[in-house]
This record gives structure tokens, C-alpha cells and sequence, in this order.
């Protein structure tokens, strides 16, 4: 089997959550069988070896598979956190999700101008989350060079809002 149909027959389909309407992608069982994950992280490190200084890893499912890209691409990880658990200094960006706002931020200081950054999460849906890690990245001078996800949801059109940054965008899985 394909890295492809493992991920497909292991992702679970949650109807109706956390709202009516929405089908929720849930990647935990991906820890149960760390084989797998082993070949999601290669898969991954794969994408970006050789193309980024630094990977970036969005609060919490980004951080679940962020670091260990980061650590096999022998590169520091820095951490964007969800609102309010930070110490100053940091910077921050609002963004719309797809059901609700949030905000996100990142402690200043460990991205250097000019890096080229990996930003990773585990999915990619309307891509108001990862349009706002990108934008902190370039608050900073860095260069949002790359976005990875486990899972794109091409119907809410993530990737065109990525656009604006110039950056090689991949989805193991698209549905
Ligand atoms: P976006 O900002 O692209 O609309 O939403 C992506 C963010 O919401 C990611 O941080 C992702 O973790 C989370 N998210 C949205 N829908 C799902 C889902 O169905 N499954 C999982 N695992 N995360 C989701």
C-alpha cells in the first residue's frame, strides 16, 4: 500500500463536528502505528529538504509532526502558539477560521531575517490559519518559503490564499 491509502484508511471521519456541516479529519490514530508515522515524517522532511533554514509548526496539531520534520531536516523549530500563552515579546495576527476568529502568535527573536521558512500544519482548509503564520513569518523578515499539511481540503480553496507568498505548497492527501 501507498503512503496515500495507509493515511486514507487510518484518518478518521467525524460527520457534524465541531458544527452541523463540517467533516472533521481526525489524525490521531496516526500515532497508534509509529511506522506510519515514521513515513508521513519522511514524506514530509522529503518535501523540504534542502529548501528551508527553519520549520515552523502551527498550535497543536502542527506541532505533532512540525518538530519531528524539523529534527530530520536537521533545522530549528519555532513555535506559533495559539493567543494568550506567551510572554512578551512576541508579535500577533488575527485571522478568520473556518467556523469562528482566532488569533495566533510567536515569541520574537528566534526566526532571523532572511530564512526561509517551512510553515507546517495538519490541514489545510479555508487557509486563514497558515495565511496568518506566514504573515507573522514576514513580520519578522523571514520568507515564508513552504506550507505543508497532511490533508488539503481543495474545496475551500486554502491554496489560493496562499498565493500571495510565493511558496511551494503540499498536501499528502487532498480530498
Ligand atoms: P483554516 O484556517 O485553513 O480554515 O483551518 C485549518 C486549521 O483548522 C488547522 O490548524 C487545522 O488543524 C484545523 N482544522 C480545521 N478543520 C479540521 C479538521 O477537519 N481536522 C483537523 N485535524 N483539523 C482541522
Amino acid at each position: 500500500h501507498t503512503l496515500i491509502e495507509k493515511l486514507e484508511k487510518t484518518i478518521e471521519n467525524i460527520p457534524d463536528f465541531p458544527i452541523e456541516g463540517i467533516q472533521f479529519k481526525d489524525i490521531t490514530p496516526i500515532f497508534l502505528d509509529p511506522k506510519l508515522y515514521e513515513e508521513v515524517i519522511e514524506d514530509l522532511a522529503n518535501f523540504s529538504r534542502g529548501k528551508v533554514d527553519v520549520v515552523c509548526g502551527i498550535e497543536s496539531r502542527g506541532y505533532l509532526f512540525g518538530i519531528a520534520i524539523a529534527v530530520a531536516l536537521e533545522v530549528p523549530f519555532v513555535l506559533i502558539r495559539k493567543k494568550g500563552k506567551l510572554p512578551p515579546p512576541f508579535v500577533s495576527e488575527k485571522y478568520a477560521l473556518e467556523y469562528g476568529t482566532a488569533e495566533i502568535e510567536m515569541k520574537t527573536g528566534q526566526l532571523k531575517p532572511g530564512q526561509r521558512v517551512l510553515i507546517h500544519d495538519d490541514l489545510l482548509a479555508t487557509g486563514g490559519t497558515t495565511e496568518a503564520a506566514a504573515k507573522l513569518v514576514e513580520k519578522q523578515g523571514a520568507i515564508a518559503s513552504q506550507f505543508s499539511f497532511l490533508i488539503g481540503l481543495k474545496d475551500l480553496h486554502g491554496e489560493k490564499k496562499l498565493e500571495q507568498f510565493n511558496a511551494e505548497v503540499y498536501s499528502i492527501l487532498n480530498y
